[in-house]
């Protein structure tokens, strides 16, 4: 399976080419799908693997999808949100998504906005682009569990909800955070596990949080 055989737009594709990303990876083959036909998935994989364009790609086109039948007026958002253990994480994450975003301008899309919430960063740059409207969202749960409690930032349309590198995430204290932010969202959403271990911890976590998940292990 190519990723042209995965029905990406051309500008999708160009911008994957600019990063010397020709052929998709077996988790990229396995996940990629699963993740456009709508299923949980439980990605057990490192980094390397090439799993942050797994949870990327199809989330830019479901946001692509929605933003062209209806566009965003503003403070709305997001309708994805990416979790990651730490603010390095989110900030790689939060330039891969750049990349796409600012190739699919160029190619004629409509702009989608991405908003980096981690600390360090000053809030109020973060919600400047909020009041404009955030289609994705990378956070650290601190941050983002300080914006929550002040009302900053809703996450009622938000359908689609990573948590990368949840081993680490739990192993740095952050499942409380993490379970506090998840009732946060209303209705349905998607939810993607990544992590590079699966101890029994991780296993109780994703059954509580994940619907039928498809595990995927390369
Ligand atoms: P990740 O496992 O997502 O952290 O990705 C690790 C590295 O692999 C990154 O530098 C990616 O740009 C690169 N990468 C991701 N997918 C592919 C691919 N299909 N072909 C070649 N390199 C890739």
């Amino acid at each position: 399976l190519s990723f042209e055989e995965m029905k990406f737009p051309r500008a999708i594709i160009a911008a994957l080419a600019l990063k010397k990303i020709e052929k998709p990876t077996p988790i990229q083959i396995q996940g990629i799908p699963t993740i456009l036909s709508g299923r949980d998935i439980i990605g057990i994989a490192f980094t390397g693997s090439g799993k942050t364009l797994v949870f990327i790609l199809p989330l830019v086109m479901f946001c692509l999808e929605q933003e062209t039948k209806m566009p965003f007026i503003k403070n709305e958002g997001p309708y994805g949100l990416i979790i990651c253990p730490s603010r390095e994480l989110a900030k790689q994450t939060h330039d891969i998504i750049k990349h796409f975003t600012s190739h699919l301008i160029k190619s004629g899309f409509p702009e989608l906005r991405c908003v980096l919430a981690i600390g360090g960063v000053p809030v109020g740059e973060s919600l400047d682009l909020i009041s404009r409207g955030v289609h994705i969202m990378v956070a650290t749960p601190g941050r983002l569990m300080d914006m929550l409690d002040k009302k900053m930032v809703k996450l009622d349309i938000c359908r689609y909800l990573v948590m990368d590198e949840a081993d680490r995430m739990i192993d740095m204290g952050f499942e409380e955070d993490v379970r506090t932010i998840f009732s946060f969202f209303k209705g349905q959403r998607q939810t993607l596990l990544f992590s590079a271990t699966m101890p029994k911890k991780i296993q109780n976590f994703a059954r509580s949080a994940l619907v039928r998940p498809i595990t995927i292990n390369v």
